[in-house]
């Protein structure tokens, strides 16, 4: 049996030794062996450093969320593939529509968050220039830049698929190269996807790199500049913790850990609500899919005292037809554990648990199983337990298996009392139909809590449920879960980045982040701005307007025109009486229009549309008799990658005759990249104008 190659420093290399064998989760049949043994670490990492991490930090965030999508889809290509291995780590359809399709799915994400949300750059500005001096030649602006080093993940075994592509994708996007450490036991589901990777010559070479078998001194190579993402047991988080790189070399760690989530049954539900249901539902799913595998998956299922008996019930009846076996079997809805000492595992924790709660559902020793040996394969039986009053055990040993324990509450801040017993968790789902119930509950949850789930009958047939981490929101718990946080859309990808608090004068905060900063120098020139296509446009270059003072029959025009007659406009007393105005002011949306109209330049050309303002301020109050003008300033410019336009954000500086700023914001526009004329033809002779 040949051992599980790993791809390192350029190439695919068999550990030296003859490594462990992972077993099919299924038929106990030897499919490989792993090892890490003969790898040389430090080259690993400095294959990373010299040779991935440039070359990524030389796309812009644009550039690397187009290599994401074409990864996504290129990986979609071989699901078959990935599908039928799958089945050997003991999950079904299902559950591997969740690791496969669930990971591809997360690349689609942040490949299209990279797109909408992050700049065609390579540093992201974070918040707004703070003004540190009176006279405004002093300013700070904080900015994020990639960090020269690498990221290192080493995942559990459950997720072989979706635990290795939900963390490349942030860290890629942040412009780091990439260590993957996979859980042993279905580490050769991940090495196929990585082979599909690699050979696809989609990501620059370097910037990933997959180790199986032990992480040998993976870690004594990093240092200031690297981070660890790992997802396991509280256990090895803690080796992790004391690691001397972590200790005393700054390596950056974040830990996905253990978990004791739970589901609380909210004590307005009445037998015939809805939500009852619902709630059966989700305990069921949340103990079977991936056979209770699962971080996410309910441990502990908080229930009203009246209502124990009944939900006991209920769920033991659903357990009750679930049918165990082989995945590949169709009518199968559980397959098996990971692996034989993992279900040596659950059954030690259910004696543990045994301590304080009784089995009320399922028999940790037996199970009837379709298409498979009961006893080669790591098949165990769906178990539900009661807790005993009092229980401690429940609060503390994780499962990692179909188990769960029904536990009872008194009043909502018991229940809340009881969940925070976990001590911090990834999750936790109420099923509630009581606005209420759920604000009580969840200000009660939040702290101990990365994300939660507020379940009833209107949003039921959308929701995601229980356990499902999703690419654009925080996946991750305070305490015993880790205190990590991943994914969260682009909060993912700062994540990675080093958040830096930048001093200095306008020009040069000009200078450093290619975004014309408030105060900067501008530039006037004999040409228009709006006569610029993209390739010709700079940051800073501005139009200065003429003036335009406003008359007591403009503001009346505007009102009748628009419908807007509110009394500041149109009733001298009683916009006298105002705290703010003194007197009839000019519509905030007329101070707008009428500097549109002093800065638009109304020829067609290379501007093609104005697709809204950001930031809109009004500062002072415009009277009849003001002049104003405005100065309008190009201050990003962000080329779009597979279109022949780009955007270009405006700052519009609207003061009156004393030199007041009357109005602040921002002008978002397209702009052709090239070759505009004033026909309104770019040169591949196609109409832009809309027209
Ligand atoms: P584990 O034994 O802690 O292993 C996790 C990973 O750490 C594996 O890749 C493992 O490699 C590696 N590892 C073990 N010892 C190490 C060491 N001394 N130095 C460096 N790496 C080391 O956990 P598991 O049994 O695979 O996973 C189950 C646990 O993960 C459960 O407790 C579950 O709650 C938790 N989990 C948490 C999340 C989350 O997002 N919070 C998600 C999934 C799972 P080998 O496989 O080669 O031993």
């Amino acid at each position: 049996m040949s051992t599980l190659e790993s791809y390192v420093a350029g190439r695919w290399q068999a550990g030296t030794d003859d490594g462990e064998p992972v077993l099919d989760a299924v038929t106990g049949e030897e499919i490989t062996r792993v090892s890490s043994h003969g790898i040389d670490f430090a080259a690993v990492v400095a294959h990373a450093r010299e040779v991935g991490g440039p070359a990524v930090a030389r796309l812009t965030f644009h550039e690397r969320a187009t290599l994401l999508k074409e990864l996504a889809l290129h990986l979609g290509g071989a699901k078959d593939e990935f599908y039928a291995l799958s089945l050997r780590t003991g999950a079904t359809r299902r559950d591997s529509a969740v690791d496969i399709d669930g990971g591809i799915g997360t690349l689609f994400s942040y490949a299209s968050k990279g797109k909408r949300e992050l700049p065609d750059d390579t540093v992201v500005l974070d918040g707004a220039l703070e003004p540190l001096g009176k006279g405004g030649t002093f300013v700070g602006q904080h900015l994020y830049t990639s960090r020269p080093g690498v990221a290192v993940q080493i995942n559990a075994f459950n997720f072989p698929v979706w635990g290795m592509l939900e963390k490349l994708a942030p860290a890629f996007l942040a412009g780091l190269p990439g260590i993957v450490k996979p859980g042993s036991q279905t580490a050769y589901l991940t090495a196929a996807v990585v082979r599909h990777i690699i050979a696809s010559g989609i990501l620059p070479e370097g910037s990933l790199q997959l180790v199986c078998g032990s992480a040998g001194t993976l870690l004594d190579e990093l240092g200031e500049q690297d981070s660890v993402a790992f997802t396991g047991s509280a256990h090895t988080a803690e080796i992790l913790r004391s690691h001397p790189s972590v200790l005393h070399r700054g390596v950056r760690l974040g830990v996905e850990a253990d978990s004791l989530n739970c589901s609380i049954l909210g004590p307005d539900v009445r037998p015939e609500d809805p939500e009852l249901d619902l709630f059966f539902k989700g305990v069921v799913t949340e103990m079977t899919v991936k056979a209770g595998q699962k971080c996410t998956a309910i441990r502990r299922v908080l229930v009203p005292e009246a209502m124990a008996d009944a939900v006991i019930g209920a769920i033991s009846a659903r357990l009750a037809r679930i049918t165990v076996g082989n995945p590949a079997d169709d009518g199968v809805r559980m397959g098996a554990l990971a692996s034989l000492r993992q279900r040596d595992e659950v059954r030690k924790a259910i004696e543990a648990l045994r301590t304080s709660a009784d089995i009320v559902h399922g028999d940790p020793d037996h199970v009837e199983v379709v298409g498979a040996d009961a006893e080669r394969g790591a098949f165990l039986s769906p178990v539900l337990l009661r807790a005993r009053p009092g229980a401690a055990e429940p609060h503390e040993v994780e499962p990692f298996g179909p188990v769960a324990t029904v536990l009872t509450y008194g009043s909502v801040d018991e229940a809340v009392a009881l969940a925070a017993r976990g001590r911090g968790s990834l999750v936790a789902s109420l099923v509630t139909h009581d606005p209420q119930v759920a604000r009580d509950v969840t200000r009660g949850l939040a702290p101990w809590h990365g994300r939660l789930l507020l379940l009833d009958r209107d949003d039921a047939a959308e929701s995601t449920g229980h356990g499902s981490p999703l690419p654009m929101l925080v996946h991750g718990g305070p305490g015993r879960a880790g205190g990590g946080e991943e994914l969260g859309g682009v909060r993912g990808v700062l994540h990675h980045m080093q958040r830096t608090a930048v001093q200095g004068s306008p020009d040069m905060l000009t200078a450093v982040t290619g975004r014309w900063t408030t105060g900067s120098r501008r530039v006037v020139g004999s040409v228009h701005p709006f006569r610029k296509s993209l390739a010709e446009l700079r940051v800073g270059d501005t139009i200065e307007t003429a003036t335009r003072t406003v008359t007591q029959d403009d503001i009346d025009h505007f009102a009748e025109f628009t419908g807007d007659t509110f009394y500041a406009h149109t009733d001298p007393a009683a916009a006298a009486a105002n705290p703010f105005f003194g007197g009839i002011v000019a519509h905030g949306y007329l101070v707008v229009s009428l500097a549109a109209g002093l800065f638009v330049d109304p020829a067609p050309g290379p501007v093609l549309a104005n697709f809204g303002v950001d930031n809109l301020r009004f500062l002072t109050p415009v009277h009849v008799g003001d002049t104003i003008r405005v100065a309008l300033t190009v201050k990003q410019i962000t080329p779009r990658t597979s279109a022949d336009y780009g955007e270009v954000r405006w700052e519009a500086d609207v003061t009156n005759q004393d030199g007041e700023q009357v109005a602040a914001y921002d002008v978002l526009t397209l702009v052709a990249k090239t070759g505009q004329n004033t026909t309104g033809k770019n040169t591949t002779g196609q109409d832009t104008t809309g027209a």
